[in-house]
């Protein structure tokens, strides 16, 4: 007999899944969230007369676009831009901008999902939305950056403001881009506000904000293996990505005493089985081209093309690349060589086999709506400090993100009760989507129907 959660969950895919063909990584993230809540629904009269998590799942709106721009040997280039409004239930809709070739329309909507619940995770007003172009940034002049901004924005700009939607960076969007983003709104809009955030410090951006994402990421490790009376100091990390995300978690687990051995990229993995060094850090983190393979003798650095980090026996793994990015067979290997902790810098990176077989091996797992919610809390302290007309000090704003990753790990303590793995330990993945989703219900209620 099936048990009382799978028939939930069966019935209610079957109301979602017709409206959402042809979104896998949709439907993907939204299965994991239902599975976990949809019998804190049931329990409850209101939320369930509100009908609360089919209504997360509807976007408030989905803009595409056209982007027509022209390259420096004057071709005309097409590409498709998008920006998914999801929800500002809590605040104006917030979350980021990627730029990659073959992004789809199913992957912004899985990422804008994500954000609702993680946004309100982090307790600050913020709303979920996220957007991009199925643009490849690499290997463009800066002159091609420059009018594909303009172009993006001509077209983006009309549906964005300081209290409506305020984007960030996301994958291939980063501060220069940001700055050329941001600007290109203030002059077509005649107004300056914080209408992106992640802008650098002489355009109104925030202290840390470009090292929140992966500095949060390691305070959140740090609490979470506390928890366990544990410490990072000392322990093999293992860290895919060599992008925002990962350099600055790398940077972060090496001050506090741990063994960065590996970082990675599209071709393969760069291994220090001794720990990389701050030099070697800066060396892979810059090296580019063919060069970037071949690491210079005396580093202690090898370069394991076609390889994942995930072979590589860490005690601590920080997958910060990509969705999907971590398969049943890395999993395999994970478990095999007796990893224990997982936090999820990249949103969804674990396939949802490889999810299961770590739970099933008890490797203790944050997932991104909390592991990675520093990136986005740091941008709505960006929104404050622009409000005000004021900056804080890089310690204030790391003050701040501390406080604020060590409080996202107390409101899933206290879901302990309900949130158990198969050994008895907190559900980290389990408790997120249910105290997410309590605060998100709880808002619902109160606007009513509309
Ligand atoms: N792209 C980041 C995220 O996935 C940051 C979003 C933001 O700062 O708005 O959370």
């Amino acid at each position: 007999m099936k048990d009382r959660t799978e028939t939930l969950l069966e019935s209610f895919l079957s109301r979602i899944n017709p409206h959402h063909k042809g979104a896998p990584e949709f439907l993907q993230a939204v299965e994991e969230v239902a599975r976990d809540v949809l019998t804190i629904e049931k329990a409850s009269r209101e939320f369930t007369a509100a009908r609360v998590l089919e209504r997360l799942c509807e976007a408030d709106r989905i803009i595409s676009f056209p982007i027509i721009w022209r390259d420096d040997a004057g071709e005309v280039r097409i590409n498709r831009g998008w920006r998914v409004q999801q929800s500002n239930l809590l605040g104006p809709y917030k979350g980021g901008l990627r730029w990659v070739p073959g992004l789809t329309l199913s992957v912004l909507k899985f990422l804008a999902f994500e954000q609702v619940f993680k946004n309100a995770l982090t307790g600050l007003p913020l709303g979920a939305a996220k957007g991009g172009a199925d643009f490849d940034p690499s290997g463009r002049s800066e002159a091609e950056i420059e009018r594909f901004a303009r172009a993006f924005m001509a077209e983006l700009g009309r549906h964005i403001g300081p209290e409506i939607d305020v984007p960030a960076g996301d994958i291939g969007v980063g501060t220069r881009e940001i700055a050329l983003l941001s600007r290109a709104w203030v002059q077509r809009a005649g107004q300056w506000g914080g209408v992106m955030t992640g802008k650098p410090l002489a355009l109104g951006g925030s202290a840390i904000r470009a090292e929140a994402t992966g500095f949060g990421l390691v305070y959140f490790a740090e609490a979470m293996l506390a928890e366990h009376a544990d410490s990072i100091a000392g322990k093999r990390v293992a860290l895919s990505g060599r992008g925002n995300v990962s350099r600055h978690a790398a940077r972060k687990a090496f001050e506090l005493g741990a063994r960065v051995i590996t970082l990675s990229g599209r071709a393969g993995t760069w291994y220090a089985a001794d720990g990389f060094s701050a030099e070697a850090l800066d060396w892979v983190v810059g090296a580019t081209g063919e060069a970037a393979q071949d690491p210079p003798g005396g580093l202690g650095v090898e370069f394991l093309a076609g390889k994942t980090p995930w072979g590589c026996a860490p005690e601590i793994a920080l997958p910060c690349a990509t969705q999907n990015e971590l398969g049943l067979d890395d999993a395999k290997a994970l478990t095999a060589n007796k990893c224990r902790y997982l936090a999820e810098g990249a949103n969804m990176p674990l396939t949802a086999e490889a999810e299961a077989l770590l739970t099933t091996g008890g490797v203790i797992q944050a997932p991104g709506k909390v592991a990675n919610a520093g990136g986005v809390a740091v941008s709505g302290l960006e929104m404050q400090q622009n409000s005000a007309l004021i900056f804080w000090s890089a310690e204030k704003v790391d003050r701040r993100l501390k406080k604020i990753m060590g409080g996202l790990h107390d409101i899933l303590k206290a879901e302990r009760a309900s949130c158990c793995t198969p050994g008895g330990g907190l559900d980290y993945r389990r408790a997120a989507n249910v105290a997410g989703y309590r605060r998100l219900a709880q808002a619902m209620v109160a606007v009513g129907v509309s």
